[in-house]
């Protein structure tokens, strides 16, 4: 790399990129003369609320299902029509009982954290390790309590968590695990694909994940019982358990979370190119970091031994007592250069829901009642590492919003090149 000291675009200098990158598009042909061919059929959703063969939707749901369910090597894949639909039908699938808690990770979408307090269970929220920004299992076991029932193993950013160390505090505490792999979607973990290691997990089909369906998403589990009990969470199931014959009917409050016929056309065809769009993630980000890898005071991302990483975002950690300066200033100057950095993630305990205890209705409502334990601590400092990454030294790029080619990549890298070797006209 070419070492430049030309000035830098915030200080009135040359801009590196100055282009717009091509934005991210997984649909093509295949998926356009997939939904004309629904269409064609008449039938954009076969479902109905009731015991009968309808009740698992109609051709194009039940052949995308066969489908994952080959593809992720699980015995059930079952559709539905968010990941947040999915995620709270797999929390209530567990025999969740209100007041139970679920420890989650704090570096997720909002949407993992909700659907356990759509059953009235509580989140609890661990600490996460400062490498892969997925749950550390030393503070999942020292969150753990009476009432604990599951671990909800976030797949963040791309990188499977730690899932033997999961499952040996699981085993340990009989506790189920819920994968939420909406970001890494082909994944591997030790050989297998990220999504199946828990209990249950499943993925999300968004129009900013790696493949989508515009909105929609799939549960993956190899257990008869949950598969059913998610069929019926997402399908009116409190009015099918009687003639179904099901008898084990707690949770079973029935919605509709079920997903369309051209939704399903097109996940057919996304799921066919998911390793494609996987694997070019994966090779730009490591020319990324080839690229990065001589900047002092910059980590780039770690892919664990026997894992791989399929990017939906590639993290950077800051080592500000280094740099000495904020990050804020380094993510500004790089935008001025034309990359587009994000200077925060999550930290979901913090949002004013959980800061307020303030979630059904106004009273406290699940916090404040009987079946709750009281001592639920949801104050900044429970969760110090991810704390830090939000506030300090954390800034990651998307890299399921551009598709970006070689050439993009080496623009990106020589504009940090450039804010590093200015980083003093910075402070
Ligand atoms: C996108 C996402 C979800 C929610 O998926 P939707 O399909 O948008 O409902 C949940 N968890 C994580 C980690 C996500 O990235």
């Amino acid at each position: 790399m070419k070492e430049t000291k030309e000035k830098l675009a915030i200080n009135g200098g040359p801009k590196t990129i100055n282009k717009e990158f091509d934005s991210y598009n997984s649909l093509g042909e295949e998926e356009r003369l997939a939904v004309d061919e629904v269409m064609r059929s008449g039938i954009l959703s076969q479902f109905l609320g009731v015991w009968h063969k309808d009740f698992y939707g109609g051709p194009k749901v039940q052949e995308f299902e066969k489908m994952a369910a080959d593809y992720f090597g699980v015995k059930h894949a079952i559709t539905v029509n968010s990941w947040t639909s999915g995620l709270t039908a797999a929390v209530g699938a567990l025999d969740i009982e209100p007041g139970d808690e679920i420890i989650v990770s704090p570096w997720t979408m909002t949407a993992s954290a909700t659907a356990i307090l759509h059953w009235n269970a509580i989140p609890i929220f661990a600490d996460i390790e400062e490498d892969t920004f997925n749950l550390d299992p030393a503070s999942v076991e020292a969150n753990i309590s009476s009432k604990t029932k599951a671990i909800m193993a976030i797949d963040i950013f791309g990188h499977s968590a730690d899932m033997d160390n999961l499952r040996k505090i699981a085993d340990k505490y009989n506790l189920k695990i819920i994968s939420d792999t909406a970001q890494a979607p082909g994944a591997l973990y030790k050989g297998k694909l990220a999504g199946t290691l828990g209990d249950i997990g499943g993925y999300s089909l968004n129009y900013h994940k790696h493949i989508h369906t515009g909105e929609g998403g799939i549960v993956v589990t190899n257990d008869d019982s949950l598969a059913e009990r998610v069929q019926l969470i997402r399908n009116h199931g409190e009015v099918v358990v009687e003639a179904k014959g099901v008898k084990k009917i707690n949770n079973i409050i029935g919605s509709n979370f079920r997903l369309g016929e051209i939704e399903s056309a097109i996940g057919i065809e996304q799921l066919k190119k998911l390793k494609g769009y996987a694997k070019s993630r994966e090779k730009m980000a490591n020319r990324l970091s080839e690229g990065l890898s001589s900047l002092d005071g910059l980590k780039t991302p770690v892919v664990k031994d026997n894992c791989s990483h399929v990017y939906y975002i590639y993290p950077l950690v800051l080592d500000i007592d280094k740099l000495g300066i904020s990050k804020f200033k380094i993510a500004d100057a790089l935008h001025a250069e034309g990359v587009q950095v994000a200077t925060e993630y999550q930290n979901i305990h913090l949002i004013p829901m959980y800061q307020n205890k303030t979630a059904y209705g106004s009273g406290g409502f699940p916090w404040t009642a009987d079946f709750a334990r009281k001592d639920i601590n949801y104050a900044k400092g429970i969760c110090p590492v991810a704390e830090k990454l939000n506030d300090e030294t954390y800034i990651g790029f998307g890299m399921c919003v551009y598709n970006l080619s070689e050439d993009d990549i080496d623009l990106i890298i020589k504009s940090f090149h450039k804010v590093w070797n200015n980083i003093d006209k910075l402070k």
